[in-house]
């Protein structure tokens, strides 16, 4: 057994031949050193239980490919890609939206370069971080005046902590909404030290019910978007015109949460309804909060816009400090909402827009062309077919609706890969592919691929069908 051991390569032999990895190259060095400590641990442990029995099972063609896998699984960055198939647009576990390349770009220029972040070049004195987003997001929604924070959690957040800390806020019971990640209204409302006032019954509230609970310690009225979910039947809501007439009527704000704000009228692109910032500012909202990575398609953001007089007093708020927006993310949001000055350009270029509103025929076309690369480089190992399915906006937005797609459903005909062993093997391959298991088949929604990633996802998709020997031991 002893002389096993001595059979294991050293530990400067093992890391020099990793150095020939080119994915590992550029691993620092402590990490490899580590992982090859740890690799070899794991023989030894082997050894002294048997399971490494021979001399031939040491041997260098295999241990090293081995050692290869084991240090590639170990030194690969914890934050990685992924090739979404599941067809949720907005994903909020896969990072939400994707940045316009223009976006991308302004991202990267903030990040590499000293900036104009908060100075004024023209009075060569401190500037406002805010200006750079200021303008355009009043050309675009009509608003007075407006603030970005970290996100939309925070801008709701700011906004109640600023205008009715200690005060009481009327709520509807039908939008105490809860969305993931655990954002739930009530408790937002609290950790701002606004006291929810709730009003209605959880299917219809009505005017005469805000109306009656407007008192002496009221500091705003309240309206939440339902962002995921829908109360149908027998229903009423008071509308945003009628709250903010009783609004003006009592010298209250109307605070809107928006959720996933749009500037994009889905309705005329056939989408179901709705509302857009633009209108919900001109139906009198006061305050309006909405998310800037969701449907609108930019980097994660919360964007506050209203009337200018409450907004100074949310821009002086200490809180807001704390919550502020990062340089790179206010880079990617200017670009972002330059490319919406132009609605038609906003369609092509956002990615969101892009895939939301891409064409059932084009997503066949697409699906076809995925296909026939699976077929080509995996053929053996699916049945590979097309069948109509559904993909989502997510997000929270449109949460009824089904957007129609064309799916590639991959049966697999290895005797031991099931459609649960083949996306378990996706998630570790590299990158990992994910989509979704639908009456016994793998499915990919070709909406959220790139065709650029076909062939990438053909690769993975035929070494998961045919697992290999890379265990350790
Ligand atoms: C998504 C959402 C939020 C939170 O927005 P984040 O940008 O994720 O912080 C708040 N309110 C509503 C109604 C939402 O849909």
């Amino acid at each position: 057994m002893s002389q096993l051991y001595r059979l294991l390569p050293s530990v400067d032999a093992a890391i020099k031949e990793l150095e020939t990895v080119p994915g590992l190259a550029a691993a620092p060095r402590p990490m490899l050193r580590d992982a090859v400590n740890e690799f070899l641990d794991l023989c030894r442990a082997a050894i002294a239980e048997g399971r490494l029995a021979g001399a031939a099972s040491l041997a260098s063609e295999i241990l090293m490919p081995r050692l290869h896998a084991y240090a590639g699984q170990r030194l690969r960055p914890h934050f990685r890609r992924v090739i979404n198939a599941t067809g949720v647009v907005v994903h909020t576990n896969l990072g939400r939206s994707l940045l316009a390349p223009a976006a991308a770009e302004a991202a990267l220029v903030a990040s590499l370069h000293y900036s104009n972040l908060e100075f004024d070049l023209d009075k060569g004195e401190r500037g406002s971080r805010y200006s750079h987003v200021e303008e355009l997001l009043c050309r675009l929604t009509g608003a007075e005046a407006a603030l970005v924070v970290n996100n939309n959690a925070a801008a709701v957040l700011l906004t109640l902590e600023t205008l009715a800390k200690g005060r009481e806020v009327i709520v509807s019971r039908g939008q105490l909404v809860e969305i993931g990640g655990s954002f739930r209204i009530p408790e937002v409302m609290a950790k701002s030290g606004a006291i929810l006032r709730e009003v209605g019954a959880t299917n219809r509230t009505h005017v005469r019910d805000y109306a009656g609970a407007i008192g002496p310690e009221t500091a705003a009225l309240m309206r939440v978007h339902t962002s995921n979910y829908r109360i149908i039947g027998f229903t009423k809501e008071v509308t945003l015109p009628e709250m903010a007439l009783l609004g003006r009527e009592h010298e209250l704000p109307v605070i809107e949460d928006l959720g996933s704000g749009n500037f994009v009228d889905f309705t005329a692109l056939g989408l179901g309804y709705e509302p857009t910032v633009q209108q919900v500012v001109a139906e009198g909202a006061d305050v309006v909060t909405f998310s800037g990575d969701k449907v609108l398609g930019g980097p994660q953001a919360g964007i506050i816009v209203g009337r200018k007089e409450l907004l100074e007093r949310i821009k002086k708020n200490p809180l807001n400090r704390a919550l502020r927006i990062d340089k790179m993310t206010l880079a990617a949001l200017e670009a972002t909402l330059r490319i919406y000055a132009d609605p038609e350009r906003a369609r092509r270029e956002i990615p969101t827009l892009a895939m939301i509103l891409a064409e059932p025929k084009e997503l066949t076309a697409k699906a076809r062309r995925l296909a026939a690369r699976i077929r080509k480089q995996a053929g053996d190992a699916f049945t590979v077919r097309l069948k109509p399915g559904a993909s989502r906006v997510g997000g929270g937005a449109f949460p009824e609706r089904d957007l129609p797609t064309t799916l590639v459903a991959l049966t697999p005909t290895g005797r031991d890969v099931t459609p649960e062993t083949l996306r378990a093997a996706l998630l570790a391959a590299d990158p990992p592919l994910i989509g979704r298991i639908e009456d016994g088949a793998f499915c990919l929604d070709p909406r959220t691929v790139f065709p650029g990633e076909f062939a990438q996802a053909a690769e993975v998709l035929a070494q998961a069908a045919t697992p290999a020997t890379t265990e350790t031991f």
